[in-house]
């Protein structure tokens, strides 16, 4: 499998690239990640000619808005070098699936990075420079932080989103057809279901309208939904409605032992007691013996490699 490519900050990698000199590297993304996604490293503050060691900066409220400027000496603005250094990798983010950003900096952290009004009080509702442009400017690539990333629930939300969103990117934007638009939706209604039900129909309604007169905006309008769906985080009640529907389709292949025992593994799902790689493992077994096309076309039961084990904490 060819990795996909996502952006990072540099720090995370484990390059020394600091204020103090030092790094963040991160072991989960160093290690699991890396055997998924090709990533290509960004320092915004290296980036615009600050050195190595360097005077910390942060977020300050201003008149003009947040500005970042040095910690120390608020007449040292960086804001506007910053985001001319963010404009100027934008073709390269162009081409990324994903983006993993060091939480609280004030370059690259994604939210609640502290802002400081002219008291010095701390408020932590801000984003950083950097980050703030990229998202902007790309508003549907899946962008998180490494502390986020410690969340069972927001990390398999994240790779998930970043699977999708290379597929459509790769494989169905190019060339991309009514039929295909169509395909996609159909292999990926049932993880849109776990997400939210009543999205999950509207972007049914929405690839219904695709005619290859509209195929451009309606495309554009229906992968804005599907990203702005997939942000939700899937929940226990969502999943649980997605394997009983999935269950219908195994009714008459299943003695009622096989019935009574999907209906046991379901609940104890249900109730928290085993994760949903348990549910996904059986119906798995089940379909393995008796095949249907459209689950075995569903990205749901399989929606990346195993080996991240992501359904197992969830
Ligand atoms: S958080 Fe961003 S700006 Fe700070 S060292 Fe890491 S990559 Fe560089």
């Amino acid at each position: 499998m060819l990795k996909i490519p996502v952006g990072i900050s540099a720090c995370l990698m484990g390059e020394k690239v600091r204020h103090n000199g030092g790094h963040k590297r991160d072991a989960y993304i160093n290690g699991t990640l890396s055997s998924y996604f090709s990533f290509h490293g960004f320092c915004p503050e290296v980036g615009i000619g600050l050195g190595i060691p360097r005077p910390a900066i942060r977020l300050v409220a201003s008149d003009g808005g947040v500005r970042a400027v040095g910690s120390r000496d608020s007449k040292f603005d960086v804001t506007e070098a910053l985001e001319d250094y963010s404009r100027q990798q934008f073709p390269l983010i162009e081409q990324y699936s994903g983006m993993i950003v060091k939480r609280a900096s004030p370059s690259c952290g994604m939210e609640r990075v502290k802002i400081y009004n002219d008291k010095n009080m701390p408020h932590p509702d801000g984003t950083g420079i950097f980050t703030r442009e990229i998202m902007a400017r790309f508003p549907l690539l899946p962008v998180e932080e490494e502390g986020r990333l410690g969340d069972p629930g927001l990390r398999e939300n994240f790779i998930q989103r970043v699977f999708i969103y290379h597929r459509w990117r790769t494989e169905y934007a190019p060339e991309l057809s009514v039929t295909k638009l169509t395909d996609f939706h159909a292999r990926h209604k049932l993880i849109f279901m776990s997400h939210d039900q009543d999205r999950s129909r509207e972007l049914g309604r929405i690839a219904a309208k695709a005619r290859s007169e509209n195929l451009e905006s309606v495309a554009a309008e229906y992968i804005a939904s599907v990203m702005a769906t997939l942000k939700k985080v899937a929940t226990r009640k969502n999943h649980m409605n997605v394997l009983q529907h999935i269950q219908g389709y195994l009714k008459r292949q299943l003695d009622s032992d096989d019935k009574q025992e999907l209906v046991d593994v379901f609940e104890r799902y249900r109730c928290g007691e085993i994760p949903l790689i348990v549910p996904i493992t059986l119906l798995k077994h089940h379909f393995r013996k008796a095949p249907d096309e459209y689950i075995e076309q569903s990205w749901y039961l399989s929606p990346y490699p195993e080996q991240l084990k992501l359904r197992n904490l969830v």
